[in-house]
């Protein structure tokens, strides 16, 4: 990121995306207030967006859906990001996490963030990208979906919501594209240069139950003597 970046409006809006600490938590324990003030905030900050586009939300205002309505129907694409982080609660963050600092680095300056790769740059990315187009007076030739669900950290039921709103429309997606890998270095064996890394699958969750049936038997105590070596 260039000097000229700390002045860009759009560096200015992911700032204030990551300074709003969307933490996801298991046990529930989250604070919604954080949540509907990132939604509200994403209304501010993108007005053409949430004025241009149909919005709805799911999964009791947690998933926020939006069409961008094409010229003519056919296979839609979909655009995914989440908007809510993991706990910063452990110690060792050498910048906080939700102050979105900026600091130099080399010719570039870097930006500090819960968020800032997963995944509030993709949340920033899709919007400034779209409200760009509609500035251009842009219309897709279809449909354009664009989903922002806040539980991905846990469980991500925002956006099984928002997928069985649009299978329930019959919405049939020739493009779903969710977050992905980020730039990174030093990875990848052999490859030195920064290397955008991206995913094609995401890892799913799997609930076992495990239970043991077997009879009961008479204990023996293993001697040391016994182990084997
Ligand atoms: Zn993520």
């Amino acid at each position: 990121m260039s000097d000229a970046a700390a002045d860009d409006p759009a560096v200015g809006r992911l700032r204030a995306l990551l300074r709003i600490p969307t933490v996801s938590r298991i046990d529930g324990s989250e604070d919604r207030a954080a949540f509907a003030r990132f939604r509200s905030t994403l209304r501010e900050l993108f007005p053409r967006v949430f004025s241009g586009l149909e919005v709805e939300t799911v999964a009791d205002d947690l998933g926020v859906l939006l069409r961008w309505p094409g010229r003519s129907p056919g296979d839609a694409a979909v655009l995914m990001a989440h908007y809510d982080v993991v706990p910063a609660d452990e110690p060792g963050w050498s910048h906080p996490p939700f102050a979105a600092e900026l600091t130099p680095d080399g010719d570039d300056l870097r930006l500090w963030g819960r968020g800032a790769i997963d995944d509030k740059n993709a949340v920033a990315g899709v919007l400034e990208a779209v409200d760009a187009l509609l500035g251009e007076g842009f219309v897709p030739e279809h449909d354009v979906w664009l989903t922002f669900g806040g539980d991905e950290e846990v469980m991500g039921h925002a956006a099984a919501a928002a997928a069985a709103a649009l299978r329930e429309r019959g919405v049939r997606a020739r493009l779903v594209l969710d977050e992905g890998g980020a730039i990174v270095q030093g990875q990848f064996p052999g490859i030195t240069e920064p290397t955008a890394a991206i995913g094609l699958s995401e890892k799913g969750v799997a609930a076992v139950r495990l239970s043991v049936h077997q009879a009961g038997a008479t204990a023996r105590t293993r001697r040391a003597t016994d182990a084997p070596p």
